[in-house]
């Protein structure tokens, strides 16, 4: 595997580090060295470099660097997803359909940069002859933000990682991006790595707009987020690690956005109606959900509401019943796996809480058994810890005496990714009444589905208010993330030598533009 070791951006090679197989608990060849200080404000200093050029290539240009990363990931062959098992723990179907997903991603970003409305180019004609006063001639357009610092994601080891979603759409925007592999994966993160430089080779490109920086520890992801080239930071993880880093971006000389996607326990919603209609299903489909993945999901239904009685009584029989027959899957890494047991012991044993099933135990390394765990209403309202992500398949079920109660916890509970309502029609006045609630607390709302599976679609939005995320008025997950690395320039009575392309007079990359308010 000597192969996958990235070179060309790190020097410090007197301290390494290695991938921990999850499965085994054992080290996995090659070492990575430990980007040093050093390396962080070279690397940033080159992607500062390159980013003038990389802004200002034509949109095609753009989409056809993305469409090559896309291809050379494929190429990458089998390697790549042994590489992905062995570092994760996950199995080879799911890495094989993130592999899709990552390099579906790419290209959906590449039509977005051809179809051109991303650059937002709004023209208010000069009207020289206004009374009172002439008006400029006024071109608006919206440029990138600069080099982006992206945190990989431990649970999507290649869609939310070094070619992930962050940096598909921070180099879609014209960003030259710096990844901070995830410490668990680094021979994953060394082979997409190597894709992207490929890629940039065979379009000409410098390799100062992609590098990715490996190691473990906290030095070096706060180093890469103080560093003064860099203009953003896209995070997925912890809400410490989200938090932390939001404190740097915030207090540094120049403070920065941290686009951080970090917690949400998901709730979902069962609706009288649906319940009498069919409880079992919904339990046995909610433990579906549930235990998909080992629970690794940022949409995982970490928290079920529905009102007392014998239907919800039926859907919690049939939960605990399939639950208790789910066998325990290797978690990502050992942190992950002991930071999961401490939840749920926190969970099962705190006084108002009881334990309602566990799934299958089994031997080995970091096997996380899933957990239903029951409480009520008031006990829920009456401790926030109750309301805390346990990352992984642990999920909380509140029992609420009607809906008064259930609207009060939603009211009480945080931000979050998604609210799944369970609705069949006779629910439709009680879900009409709590949806502007509903709008307020989450960035999806679906129905009659279940929140794990997002899809990467124009108008898909993965995010919500804070702690879902540290940025509400943004989604990491489709084309819409481009947003957050680009912001707008308007040009005032600029010659049309000085004016660039997307704006000039000619339009001469026949971008869509609105012109004096009209589609133009
Ligand atoms: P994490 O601990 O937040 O780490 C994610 C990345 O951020 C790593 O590269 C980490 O570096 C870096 N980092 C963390 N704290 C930092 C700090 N103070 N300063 C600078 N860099 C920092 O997340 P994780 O390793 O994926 O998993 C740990 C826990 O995060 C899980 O148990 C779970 O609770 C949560 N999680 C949530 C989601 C979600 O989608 N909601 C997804 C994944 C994980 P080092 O690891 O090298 O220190």
């Amino acid at each position: 595997m000597s192969e996958i070791l990235p070179t060309e951006t790190q020097s410090a090679r007197d301290s390494a580090f290695r991938a921990i197989d999850p499965s085994l608990g054992e080290a996995i060849e090659p070492a990575f060295p430990i980007a040093d200080a050093a390396t962080v404000a070279d690397t940033c200093r080159r992607a500062d470099a390159a980013f003038d050029l990389f802004r200002e290539l034509d949109p095609d240009a753009r989409a056809s660097l993305l469409e090559a990363i896309a291809t050379e990931i494929e190429a990458l062959g089998d390697p790549l997803i042994l590489r992905a098992m062995s570092e994760s723990g996950l199995p080879r179907a799911r890495l094989e359909g993130e592999r899709a997903r990552t390099t579906g991603q790419l290209r959906l970003f590449a039509r977005l940069l051809r179809q051109g409305r991303w650059a937002g180019v709004t023209i208010d004609s000069a009207q020289p002859d206004r009374v009172p006063l002439p008006r400029a001639d006024l071109r608006q357009r919206r440029i990138a933000l600069g080099p982006v610092a992206v945190f990989g994601a431990s649970n999507f080891p290649l869609a939310f990682s070094v070619a992930g979603g962050d940096t598909a759409s921070a180099l879609a925007a014209g960003c030259p991006v710096v990844v901070k592999g995830h410490p668990a994966h680094p021979g994953t993160s060394a082979l997409v790595a190597r894709a992207i430089h490929a890629a940039l080779d065979a379009q000409g490109l410098p390799q100062g707009v992609f590098a990715l920086l490996q190691g473990p520890g906290t030095d070096l992801g706060a180093a890469l987020a103080a560093d003064p080239h860099i203009k953003a930071v896209g995070f997925t993880g912890s809400r410490a690690g989200g938090l932390a880093l939001l404190e740097i971006a915030q207090h540094r000389p120049e403070p920065i956005p941290v686009f951080a996607e970090m917690s949400s326990v998901n709730p979902v919603l069962l609706f009288p109606g649906a319940l009498a209609a069919r409880a079992a299903a919904l339990g046995a489909a909610y433990v579906g959900s549930l235990t998909l993945g080992a629970g690794q999901f940022c949409t995982n239904p970490g928290l079920v509401l529905g009102i007392d009685g014998a239907d919800l009584e039926q859907f919690t029989t049939a939960a605990a019943e399939a639950l208790a027959g789910t066998p325990s899957q290797t978690m990502l890494s050992g942190g992950i796996h002991a930071a999961y047991e401490r939840g749920v012991t926190a969970l099962s044993s705190h006084d108002a809480v009881e334990q309602l099933a566990q799934g299958v135990a089994s031997e080995g390394c970091n096997r996380g058994r899933a957990a239903l765990l029951r409480t009520d209403a008031a006990s829920f309202l009456a401790d926030p810890v109750l309301s805390h992500e346990v990352f992984g398949a642990a999920s909380l079920i509140v029992r609420c005496r009607d809906m008064a109660e259930l609207r009060m916890v939603i009211e009480r509970i945080e931000g979050q990714l998604t609210i799944t309502l369970q609705i069949d029609d006779s629910d439709l006045s009680d879900a009409a009444a709590l949806m502007p609630l509903l709008e307020r607390k989450a960035g999806r709302i679906l129905a009659n589905g279940w929140p794990t599976g997002v899809e990467v679609s124009p108008a898909m939005v993965h995010g919500g208010p804070f702690p879902a995320t540290s940025d509400s008025r943004t989604t990491s997950v489709g084309t819409a993330a481009i947003e957050r690395f680009l912001r707008p320039v308007c040009y005032q009575d600029l010659p049309d030598a000085l004016l660039p392309k997307p704006v000039k007079h000619d339009n001469p990359l026949a971008l869509p533009r609105l012109v004096d308010g009209e589609p133009g």
